[in-house]
């Protein structure tokens, strides 16, 4: 590291909080010396009450972009100049990009999920998807599912305090795409069965099967999926999910959450760059297998 910093140097950042945890610092920085690219990424635990001074102390010592994760993901957007489509559907933006003094918002969540797919011949375009979720992960492919060209969404959530976000993701897709979405409360088993079985993917977008929930799945049981059907799940730790796990018992193409992971960071680091991100080497350093 001490070789390639210089006074040249360009700052890009990650902020939330906690964010000790991150693994983007090694995936950027990684990506950074395979490229031989003059930037350097640190993480910077910043809540809420400092996010907005955290904006303007980037903007003046001309930070090229940062990350955002949580509590600021879905407050950032005040302070910005602009956002990208899907940042606006969807309330919140993970990526700063800081082109000489005027900031844009974007979100790379959802390009990320879809990116991951493509990698493994995955092409949901003009197809029906059923999803459960309506948190940050699932509003995030849900709109860019939609606008992406999926045909049709049925969308599963709990009627729990993410419901209401659920109905404006629906509202947002039906008015602002070309797409179809649908609400449906999970509880609605035969509803839940019936949207699957047409379906030529069916996505957990939610916690589930991850700890504290490791070994549960949003499905009843194994009669709800087919062979020939696509399953992915978010989660990413666990890398085979209970949900993941079946399904492969019955003979499905699965994928888990560390495409999705992987490929925001890809599209946030094209985004400050212009360059793509070295994929195959990333899968390597990271250890990561989807
Ligand atoms: P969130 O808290 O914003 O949303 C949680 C969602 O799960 C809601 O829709 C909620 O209704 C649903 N839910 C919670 N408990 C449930 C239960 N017992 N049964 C059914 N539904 C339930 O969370 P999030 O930030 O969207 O994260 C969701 C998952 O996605 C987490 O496991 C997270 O690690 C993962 N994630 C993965 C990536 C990635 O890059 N792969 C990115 C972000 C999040």
């Amino acid at each position: 590291m001490a070789e390639r910093i210089s006074g040249h140097t360009e700052l890009i950042g990650l902020i939330a909080t906690p964010i000790r945890h991150s693994k983007s610092p090694k995936m950027h920085n990684e990506a950074f010396a395979k490229l031989g690219l003059d930037y350097a990424y640190l993480a910077f635990e910043v809540g809420n009450e400092e996010l907005e001074d955290a904006v303007k102390g980037f903007k003046a010592l001309k930070v090229r972009g940062y990350n955002v994760s949580m509590p600021n993901k879905t407050v950032i957007g005040q302070y910005l100049d602009h956002l990208s489509p899907a940042a606006e559907l969807c309330g919140a933006v993970n990526t700063v990009v800081n082109d000489n003094g005027v900031l844009t918002g974007h979100i790379t969540d959802g390009i990320g999920y879809m990116r991951s797919l493509k990698d493994a011949g995955i092409e949901p375009a003009g197809k029906k998807v059923t999803i459960t979720g309506a948190g940050g992960a699932a509003t995030a492919i849900e709109i860019q599912m939609a606008l992406d060209g999926v045909k049709e969404i049925s969308i599963f959530n709990r009627r729990d305090e993410f419901w209401e976000r659920a109905e404006q993701n629906v509202k947002n897709i039906n008015e602002k795409t070309s797409c179809k979405a649908t609400l449906f409360d999970l509880a609605d088993t035969e509803a839940f069965k019936r949207e699957i079985e047409d379906s030529y993917l069916f996505a957990n977008a939610t916690g589930v099967g991850m700890k504290p929930l490791e070994g549960q799945m949003v499905i009843p049981d194994a009669s709800f999926l087919r062979k020939d059907l696509i399953v992915t799940d978010v989660v990413y730790m666990p890398t085979e999910t209970e949900l993941l796990r079946v399904a492969k018992e019955v003979g499905c193409k699965t994928m888990n959450g560390l495409g999705m992971m992987l490929y925001q960071g890809a599209a946030a680091f094209e985004l400050w760059t212009g360059k793509e991100m070295p994929i195959d080497y990333m899968k390597e350093i990271l250890d990561i297998k989807f």
